[in-house]
């Protein structure tokens, strides 16, 4: 017997875009229309409707996340010398960010069950250099806060989320962006609140910094061809606004999806062998990634691969083992829980239009790998 079998892509961009297709190319239409190609109204309205959707007074609208930590830093008043606490496990932008502000990444480890910055890691690692400290909000689940915070304010440091994967995640009923000091966000186009194209944004309520930020975005001028700060070009284009405007309006009921097929994959799986994510108590997680966890992470991968099932690994190799940051001073085994689950994890498909049948598709799968009965399928 040939077993046929049903590919599921990771991600499905098109699908998405055909679900709102009339209202995105009438949004298009606009800008092509007006000719505000860069920031505009459509940012303008864009920055108030997302600042509203995360609990902050202030949104400032940038072309990426990264740019955003950026900023984020430079507003906090970080500087050469200075030394800013994130994590390992996390996509590199968080750490190159401080770099790009001059600064010394401090890192710490992770908690082995979230996947985010363990808060008792923190005292330890300030010194009277520090000045901030990034959690970052891994696959959609916020970081455990009020002890981040609590630090924080004893030691008067600046908490800025990387919130790049967390559009619309809740903290004991908080929306991310808005637990700590400056929010940062992400638009690429995989992320839960996706652009089509680069986009990025820094949400706040602390006046001083979005007044900063908003002049360092646009080359540091506080009127036209003024320049007071030494700024960038880090504005966003009105195409990005006005579509992330339409798709804005769908992000719950996009996160409602994913979190069905969260419970579906949580439900078929429990006998799996797997671990699976874990929602905290005080979580609303947004499920940017589906993050399973097992020792035989390489096979599984392998064997999903051999039935047309995508998956990917977020993260394969932890910042501080990358070459490009050898030289930050950590090597193997500075960071036991994030090195660990480098090892160990493995994203499963999830976006709002995956079906049912795809997922249980992905599940039986995942069972046939683990329960080691795959060959008696090909
Ligand atoms: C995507 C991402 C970033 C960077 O965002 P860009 O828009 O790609 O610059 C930063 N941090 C994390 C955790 C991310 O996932």
């Amino acid at each position: 017997m040939t077993a046929s079998y049903k590919p599921v892509a990771f991600l499905d961009l098109k699908a998405q875009y055909q679900s709102i297709k009339a209202e995105i190319d009438a949004a298009v239409a606009r800008v092509l229309e007006n000719c505000h190609f860069v920031l505009g109204e459509e940012v303008a309205a864009f920055e108030r409707e997302f600042a509203h959707y995360c609990g902050a007074t202030e949104c400032i609208a940038l072309n990426s996340g990264t740019s955003a930590l950026h900023l984020a830093l430079l507003a906090a008043g970080v500087k050469p010398g200075d030394e800013v606490i994130t994590v390992p496990f996390t996509f590199v932008a968080t750490v190159a960010a401080i770099l790009y502000a001059g600064a010394r990444p401090v890192l710490i480890d992770i908690e082995p069950r979230t996947f985010n910055m363990n808060p008792a890691a923190i005292e330890a690692a300030i010194t009277p250099r520090t000045k901030a400290i990034i959690p970052v909000h891994l696959y959609g689940q916020t970081a455990d806060m009020y002890p981040i915070v609590e630090v924080a304010r004893r030691h008067g440091l600046v908490v800025i989320e990387d919130a790049a994967q967390a559009h619309g995640a809740k903290y004991r009923g908080r929306s991310a962006g808005s637990l700590g000091d400056i929010g940062c966000f992400s638009f690429y186009p995989t992320k839960n609140l996706g652009a089509y194209g680069e986009g990025g944004a820094i949400t706040t309520s602390n006046p001083e910094y979005a007044k900063k930020i908003r002049m360092l975005r646009d080359w540091g001028q506080d009127s036209k061809y003024h320049h007071v700060l030494r700024g960038f070009n880090y504005r966003m284009e009105g195409l990005q606004g006005a579509i992330l405007r339409v798709k804005l309006r769908h992000l719950e009921r996009w996160i409602e999806a994913r979190r069905t097929v969260a419970r579906k994959y949580n439900e078929l799986l429990s006998d799996s062998g797997l671990q699976l994510p874990q929602e905290m108590p005080w979580a609303r997680h947004i499920y940017h990634q589906y993050t399973v966890r097992t020792r035989d992470r390489d096979a599984l991968q392998a064997g999903l691969q051999s039935e047309g099932i995508q998956t990917a690994i977020h993260y394969a190799v932890p910042a501080h083992l990358q070459p490009a940051y050898a030289d930050l001073g950590y090597q193997e085994g500075s960071f036991r829980e994030s090195e660990a689950a480098a090892k160990q994890v493995l994203s499963l498909p999830i976006h709002p239009e995956l079906s049912a049948d795809a997922v249980e598709t992905v599940c039986g799968a995942v069972k046939r790998v683990a329960f080691g009965r795959v060959k008696t399928l090909v």
